[in-house]
């Protein structure tokens, strides 16, 4: 298989617009849940830059539990998201969430993210398999490693090998946590594969006040980098408020990750 170790021996380092995740490059990605507005996102996009971030992540298009929650700004999310990149020089990282949405996906991010809920959405991974942009692929709620190894084949197997993998808990019988972040996967994928992998502590505990530990236990897993909630004002957020760090508290973050991710 292409995603297998056997098929290929080195770590694979992916270019996303000029920065490398993979290798000994620490990759952090962060930023609201949800584009809620042009200020909340602009805010946004300078503290996380602030505070050494790469990428900005801020979903345009949101696959919500409720009908009747917020859905997303769209292509509106995608424009202040370009905005935020012009001012900041920050990546874009946004998810995309049918093949129909690719082509204005692409139009506007560096890396096309593929969230939980669609992680065997064979469509979707065989459309943005026939593009050459960068994806994130988030591990399905209730997916084995074995059936996210072959998400990410199918993205391969079309002829884009410029594949991110990313650890965001799986379903449990515990409830304390909205997810249960298996960190054994960081391990276990970088023994069987050679793609990159990150972990995101926000969605993987559902809770702000565990987000640092395990981001911090993430890097030191072996994670080549984290994706991570941040919201000016957390209270406020349309979603994921519960799980978003403060600027302060991703200032912290950043400060303790860097430090492990230099004696890994
Ligand atoms: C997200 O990162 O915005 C998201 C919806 O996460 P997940 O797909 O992991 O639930
Ligand atoms: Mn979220």
């Amino acid at each position: 298989k292409l995603v297998s170790r056997e098929f290929k021996q080195e770590d694979t380092v992916v270019d996303v617009s000029g920065i490398l995740i993979g290798g000994n490059h620490l990759a952090v990605m962060a930023g609201p849940c949800a584009v809620e507005s042009r200020d909340q996102l602009l805010q946004s996009a300078f503290i996380v830059k602030e505070a050494g971030a790469q990428f900005l992540r801020g979903g345009a298009y949101k696959p919500r539990t409720s009908p009747y929650a917020f859905q997303g700004l769209e292509e509106d999310g995608l424009k202040m998201l370009a905005e935020a990149r012009e001012k900041t020089g920050l990546k874009i990282v946004t998810e995309v969430v049918d093949a129909e949405s690719v082509p204005v996906v692409s139009a506007y991010a560096d890396m096309l993210q593929i969230g939980s809920r669609n992680m065997q959405n064979f469509q979707l991974l065989k459309t943005v398999g026939k593009t050459n942009k960068p994806v994130l692929l988030k591990r399905g709620l209730s997916a084995t490693i074995n059936e996210w190894l072959n998400a990410a084949e199918y993205i391969m197997s079309e002829g884009n090998y410029n594949v991110v993998l990313c650890e965001r808990g799986i379903r449990t019988y515990e409830e304390y946590t909205r997810n249960t972040l298996d960190l054994s996967a960081v391990a276990a994928v970088k023994d069987i594969s050679h793609l990159p992998i990150i972990v995101d502590p926000s969605h993987g505990t559902g809770r702000w006040k565990l987000v640092r530990p395990m981001a911090r236990a993430g890097i030191a897993a072996g994670a080549d980098g984290l994706m991570v909630e941040v919201h000016p004002n957390p209270a406020e957020a349309l979603s994921d408020g519960k799980q978003s760090l403060t600027p302060e508290n991703f200032e912290l973050m950043m400060q303790e990750v860097k430090i492990i991710a230099k004696v890994m």
